[in-house]
C-alpha cells in the first residue's frame, strides 16, 4: 500500500461551492485536496448556455477575497434596482409594487448577474494555481472516518489522509448519505425554467420579480449582448420562471418566436422586442434540508446541506455563506496550530449555519405559498402588503439587506 497524502481538509465536489471553499482555504494558508467526479473543463469559454446566477454583495466579497472575481471572463452585470409586483399573464404588473433601489441601502449594487459558465471557468482557472491545493478530476473516492480524521481512497488507489472531510457534492451528496444524515424534503410539484433573451430597450440594471398565478417569474439584467454575439438586439436579460410540469413541457418545446411571445405576455412591453438566446433549461423544484450539517470529522456545505425554491435566487448565496463560515473557523484553528476537524469547531459551524439556511428555506417557502395562488382576497392582500412594505423605509431596507447577504457579512 502506498503512503497517504497528508492534508488538512479534503473537499468532495468542485462545484461553485466546493471550489470556492478550496480558494478561500488557500487564501488562509490551509492546505487541502479537492476532487470532482466530472472533469474540470479547460479555460476556454464555450458558447453562452443561457444560465446565470444572482450573486449577492456578500458572495461577491467572498469571491473577490478568494481571487475568483477578477478571473471572471465576462463582465458581471450589477443589479441596481429590484421591482416586485403581483401580476397576471397578459396584464401589466400591478401598480401596487415594491421598488428597491440599491442606492437607498448601501453604496454598492444589490448584487451581480454572473453567467454560470463564467463562474465555472474562473474557478477552474483558479484551482490549479492555488498554493497548497491538490486537485483530482475526474475522480471519485471512498471515505472512511475515525476519531482522528478521514481517509479517502481514490478510484486510482491514491490514499489521502485529512483531519476534515467536506461534502460539497450537491443535492445527492454520497458523503451525507454514507454518514446516515437524513433530510427533510418538500416537492413543489413545479418546474423552474431558466434561460436568457435579447431585447431591444435597455433594462437599466433593473430586475423584475413578478408573482403570477402559476408561480413567480423573474427577469434579471445581463451584460449587453456584444459579449454574447448571438442576436441583432443590443441588450440581454435572464429569466427564472416557475410553471406546472405540463405547461413547462409545452414552453420548452416551443419555437423561438412563440416562446418570445409567451415571455412578452408576462413581461409587458418595457423591454421592447424580445428574442430568446442560449438554451432553455428546466429543473424540478424541491426544497431540502439536512437534519445535521456535521458528523465526526465531516461537514456539509452548499446544496449537499440545503436546497430551496429559486424564488429569491438565494441557493448559491447561502452556500457561499457556508463557505465563509467554515473557511473562517478552519482558518482560525489552523493559524492557532489547532485541529481543523475538532468536534467543537464542527458544532460551532453547524450552530452558525443551520438556522440561517433554515430561515431562508422557510422564507422562500412562505413567499411561494403566499404568492403561488390566485385567490382574489389573497391577491388583494399581497398587493396591499407589497405597497405597504414599499412605504415603510426600515422594513424595506431590512428586506434589501437580507437579499444582499449583508446581515451576515456585516
Ligand atoms: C432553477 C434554479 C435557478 C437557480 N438560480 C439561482 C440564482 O439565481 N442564484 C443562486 O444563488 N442560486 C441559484 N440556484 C441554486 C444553485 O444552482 C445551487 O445552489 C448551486 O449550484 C449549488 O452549488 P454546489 O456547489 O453546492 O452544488 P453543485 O452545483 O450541485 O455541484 C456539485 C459538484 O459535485 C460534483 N459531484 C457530484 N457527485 C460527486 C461525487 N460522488 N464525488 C465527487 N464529486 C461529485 C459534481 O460534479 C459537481 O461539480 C438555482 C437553482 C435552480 C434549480
Amino acid at each position: 500500500m502506498t503512503d497517504a497524502i497528508e492534508t488538512e481538509v479534503a473537499i468532495l465536489g468542485a462545484g461553485p461551492v466546493g471550489a470556492t471553499l478550496a480558494a478561500a482555504l488557500a487564501a488562509r494558508g490551509v492546505p487541502c485536496v479537492i476532487l470532482d467526479a466530472q472533469p474540470l473543463p479547460p479555460m476556454e469559454l464555450q458558447g453562452f448556455d443561457g444560465r446565470a446566477y444572482a450573486i449577492a454583495l456578500a458572495s461577491q466579497r467572498l469571491l473577490a477575497e478568494a481571487g475568483v472575481w477578477e478571473r471572471l471572463p465576462t463582465t458581471p452585470c450589477p443589479i441596481q434596482e429590484i421591482k416586485v409586483a403581483d401580476g397576471r399573464v397578459g396584464e401589466a404588473p400591478s401598480a401596487l409594487d415594491l421598488d428597491f433601489r440599491a442606492a437607498e441601502v448601501a453604496e454598492e449594487p444589490f448584487g451581480w448577474m454572473v453567467e454560470a459558465r463564467a463562474l465555472r471557468v474562473a474557478l477552474n482557472a483558479r484551482l490549479p494555481e492555488l498554493p497548497g491545493v491538490r486537485v483530482f478530476a475526474p475522480m471519485t473516492a471512498e471515505v472512511a472516518r475515525d476519531e482522528a480524521g478521514a481517509t479517502l481512497t481514490l478510484r486510482d488507489g491514491t490514499r489521502i489522509r485529512a483531519r476534515l472531510a467536506v461534502g460539497a457534492e450537491g443535492r445527492n451528496s454520497p458523503l451525507r448519505q454514507a454518514a446516515g444524515i437524513g433530510t427533510a424534503r418538500h416537492d413543489y410539484g413545479q418546474i423552474g425554467l431558466v434561460g436568457a433573451f435579447a431585447h431591444e430597450r435597455p433594462h437599466r440594471n433593473r430586475a423584475l420579480e413578478l408573482f403570477l398565478p402559476a408561480g413567480p417569474f423573474a427577469q434579471l439584467p445581463l451584460t449587453d449582448i456584444a459579449e454574447f454575439g448571438e442576436s441583432r438586439l443590443p441588450h440581454a436579460s435572464a429569466f427564472v420562471w416557475t410553471e406546472s410540469r405540463g405547461v413547462a413541457q409545452r414552453l420548452l418545446a416551443m419555437e423561438h418566436a412563440a416562446f418570445a411571445r409567451e415571455l412578452r405576455r408576462r413581461l409587458g412591453d418595457w423591454l421592447g422586442e424580445i428574442e430568446p438566446i442560449g438554451r432553455r433549461w428546466s429543473y424540478p423544484l424541491t426544497a431540502m434540508h439536512a437534519t445535521r450539517y456535521v458528523a465526526p470529522r465531516m461537514a456539509l456545505v452548499g446544496d449537499a446541506a440545503h436546497g430551496m425554491h429559486p424564488i429569491a435566487g438565494q441557493g448559491l448565496n447561502i452556500g457561499f455563506r457556508d463557505v465563509a463560515a467554515l473557511a473562517r473557523l478552519v482558518g482560525e484553528a489552523h493559524a492557532a496550530g489547532g485541529d481543523v476537524g475538532a468536534p467543537a469547531l464542527l458544532r460551532a459551524y453547524q450552530a452558525e449555519r443551520r438556522p440561517d439556511a433554515l430561515l431562508m428555506i422557510g422564507a422562500t417557502h412562505a413567499l411561494e405559498r403566499l404568492f403561488g395562488n390566485d385567490i382574489g382576497l389573497l391577491r388583494l392582500a399581497r398587493r396591499l402588503g407589497i405597497a405597504a412594505v414599499d412605504r415603510i423605509g426600515p422594513l424595506k431596507r431590512a428586506f434589501a439587506r437580507q437579499a444582499m447577504g449583508l446581515h451576515a457579512a456585516g
